[in-house]
C-alpha cells in the first residue's frame, strides 16, 4: 500500500527482506558497466519487490537464504523457473550452436536452482 508520497506505509514495522521485482538485474548492470568503463553508480535509495512494495535498498537480497518475505520469495521461485524455461527453449533452438547449447544448460540447471532455494531455503 502506497502513501501519496509513494513511500509504502507501515514500511517502519516490515521485519521482511525482500526480492528486487527485476531479482537484482539492475545490480548486474551496474556492476557489469563499472567493471567496463570503470563508472560506478550509486544503487537506488528505494527499489521495488517482488511482492509489489517499494522499500529501501538495504531490505532487499538476491541471497535465497535472506529473503524472508514469503510473497517475494514465491515471485522468485516462478521467475527463476521462467527463466531456466527461457533457457531451455534457446538450448534447443535448431539454430543454437555447440558452445550456446551448453552456455543456455548452464544458466538453465543455475535459475533451477535458484528456484530450488527460493522454494525451500534450507537447501
Ligand atoms: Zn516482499
Amino acid at each position: 500500500m502506497a502513501a501519496p508520497n509513494g513511500d509504502d506505509v507501515g514500511e517502519g514495522t516490515d521485519p521482511h527482506v525482500h526480492v528486487q521485482a527485476d531479482l537484482g538485474g539492475a545490480a548486474v548492470s551496474r556492476q557489469i558497466t563499472a567493471a567496463t568503463f570503470g563508472l560506478a553508480a550509486d544503487a537506488p535509495a528505494r527499489v521495488s519487490t517482488g511482492c509489489g512494495l517499494t522499500v529501501a535498498y538495504a531490505r532487499t537480497s538476491t541471497r535465497p537464504g535472506s529473503v524472508t518475505c514469503l510473497a517475494c520469495r514465491e515471485y522468485a521461485h516462478r521467475r527463476h523457473l521462467d527463466a531456466a524455461a527461457w533457457a531451455e527453449q534457446w538450448r534447443r533452438q535448431p539454430t543454437t550452436d555447440a558452445d550456446l547449447a551448453a552456455h543456455a544448460a548452464r544458466a538453465a540447471a543455475h535459475h533451477r536452482d535458484l528456484a530450488r532455494q527460493f522454494a525451500d531455503p534450507r537447501r
